[in-house]
């Protein structure tokens, strides 16, 4: 293997209004007040992977014990690049996906949000007609990019922005 074995497998979860400022390893932090889950990348990189619910992004499963998410997390834009998904409070790691994977899954999100709110900031001169074209049961589709701060379109930003500023 090329990198060393990830040693988190499971996990515990927090139901917050607020996510706090220090995040805890192997903590998946909920706030169903701003639809956001957070944590610290479960690869031990310290990463803080903030990952939004909506339609567009991740769903929150909770079944009285534990928590699922889907679909996956990919951490492409972290150096870390791991690609994990949560279920039942378990965190279960999947491999690299191709780089072309990974694109035609950034721009089915692009696409997804700009159909799904209206913005018509869409990437490379695409059109929302599109969207049909790209295959719903591609391997990209099954997971979702996790981008850093800088990478965020202008609606993510706002949102974690104010999402923050209620610290
Ligand atoms: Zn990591």
């Amino acid at each position: 293997m090329k990198k060393s074995t990830p040693v988190r497998r499971t996990l515990s979860h927090k139901f917050i209004e607020f996510i706090p400022e220090q995040l805890q390893e192997g903590v998946l932090y909920v706030s169903t007040t701003y639809a956001t889950a957070a944590h610290l990348c479960f690869c031990g990189c310290g990463r803080e992977v903030v990952t939004p619910l909506s339609p567009t992004d991740w769903k929150l499963t909770f079944n009285g014990e534990t928590i699922s998410l889907s679909p996956s997390i990919g951490n492409w834009s972290f150096p870390c690049r791991s690609h994990y998904w949560i279920e039942d409070n378990c965190v279960h790691w999947c491999g690299e996906m191709p780089q072309k994977a990974i694109d035609a899954g950034r721009v089915r999100d692009r696409l997804l949000k700009a159909t799904y709110f209206g913005d018509r900031r869409l990437p490379n001169g695409a059109q929302p007609v599109q969207l049909a074209a790209v295959p719903a049961q591609s391997e990209a589709s099954n997971s979702r990019d996790v981008f850093e701060n800088g990478d965020r379109d202008g609606w993510f930003a706002r949102r974690t922005a104010w999402f923050r500023a209620q610290i």
